[in-house]
């Protein structure tokens, strides 16, 4: 099966990377998150094939792609995730090609979205297709869910899904493209955190600073003390332990020197800080956000705690905007173990298990102690200007979700 697979994205060459630059021309920038003109192209997709598949929305101009096919007996169901959204294109002028036209340039496809995550959702739907025809030989069920929302943390995309379908959906194991690079498996994801911080004072006059303390000066302080929490002491899974520190050489190659340390510590970061009408006035107001980036062992109450015990010493009120908590599950689930091997035979890369620096969708189905791991392209550009994937790369992607797909359901 494995041969045959092969020799059909051979064959396929020419319309798969048609159908990315496509996919990409179809742009569902997110914010607004508008993703009907690249769902049609996905329906069309699957029409032309005669593949039956359901549309679920909660909104209309949000819609979510679920299909499923049933193989021979066996437990084994495989989850497919991808996305449709894409990030927004902030500096159109930045980019050496049109963010939306999909231009291929030495042997290159540069475009919005094409990296996060084009690529790695057409691998999911052309997996879906190719294993309908091997539909007598394999096991168990597979899912293909194509959601729209994931930029914004999928209150209805895979949030949607999970509310009204979990059964349909759950599976025993997610497969996803999102980026990663050819060197890396990703098996989990820090938390996020993010907070927002009011300190108000009475204010006047800057000239008369006995009457008032500044908000501003205050936050500052704030902030001092809201980032010793950066060295809260946590324990780490064993397992977490050992696959990060494997993983160290090849996360940098991914990722950029220095970034290893990161995957277990704690990152802060004030990201706006709004205040003050005037120069010459005491700010009485000043309201900022955080971001913490939690590594697995360290939860959110962890640090709420931290955050409550501020409350002794300093006066201000906050809001929490929004959590994801980190998220693992077994490097050496079955599903991990295919996606290296497939890997190992398409690229000659052996990828190390590593952890994630964002939130993707599968961090649900990890919250549901189901195996979610991410094999897709080196994340070039993604969020930024020129964000480009290889040809090959793109294609090496599909290979291997077709292979590892085709192993676990055999
Ligand atoms: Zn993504």
């Amino acid at each position: 099966m494995r041969e045959q697979i092969l020799a059909w994205i051979e064959q396929d060459r020419d319309e798969i990377i048609r159908f990315i630059q496509e996919f990409v021309r179809a742009a569902s920038p997110n914010p607004p998150g508008d993703t009907l003109k690249a769902m049609r192209h996905v329906r069309s997709f699957l029409d032309r094939r005669g593949i039956a598949y359901d549309i679920r929305s909660k909104v209309d101009n949000m819609p979510n792609l679920v299909a499923t096919a049933d193989f021979s007996s066996g437990d084994r169901h495989l989850v497919l995730n991808g996305h449709l959204d894409v990030f927004p294109v902030e500096n159109p002028s930045q980019w050496t090609h049109g963010p939306w036209d999909a231009v291929i340039h030495e042997e290159t496809l540069y475009g919005r979205g094409v990296a996060d995550m084009k690529v790695g959702s057409t691998a999911s739907l052309f997996t879906y297709m190719y294993l309908q025809r091997l539909k007598e030989k394999l096991k168990g069920r597979l899912t293909l869910t194509l959601v729209s929302d994931e930029e914004t943390f999928g209150p209805n995309g895979a949030n949607y899904l999970f509310s009204e379908f979990a059964d349909e959906i759950t599976g025993t194991a997610c497969l996803s493209g999102e980026p990663s690079s050819p060197h890396t498996v990703r098996f989990g994801e820090k938390g996020a955190v993010w907070l927002r911080f009011v300190i108000t004072t009475p204010g006047g006059h800057g000239a008369y600073a006995h009457l008032s303390p500044n908000a501003i000066d205050l936050a500052y302080e704030l902030i001092r003390d809201l980032r010793s929490f950066i060295s809260f002491s946590y324990g780490m899974p064993q397992a977490v332990v050992d696959a990060l520190e494997a993983s160290k050489a090849a996360f940098e190659k991914a990722n950029g020197a220095g970034a290893s340390t990161l995957a277990g510590s704690i990152v802060m970061n004030v990201g706006t800080m709004k205040a003050g009408p005037k120069v010459n006035m005491i700010a009485s107001r000043c309201e900022f956000e955080v971001d913490f980036r939690l590594p697995v062992g360290v939860r959110k109450a962890d640090l709420m705690r931290h955050v409550e015990h501020l409350q002794s010493k300093h006066s201000f009120s906050y809001e929490i905007m929004m959590v994801n908590e980190s998220n693992w599950c077994d490097p050496e689930a079955d599903i991990a173990q295919v996606v290296r091997e497939a890997a190992r035979t398409v690229t000659g890369i052996n990828p190390a298990d590593v952890l994630g620096m964002g939130n993707t969708d599968t961090r649900l189905w990890r919250y549901r102690k189901v195996p979610a791991v991410i094999y897709g392209p080196t994340p070039r550009g993604m969020g930024g200007a020129d964000e480009n994937v290889p040809l090959e790369e793109a294609l090496n992607v599909l290979r291997v979700h077709a292979l590892s797909a085709c192993a676990y359901l055999s």
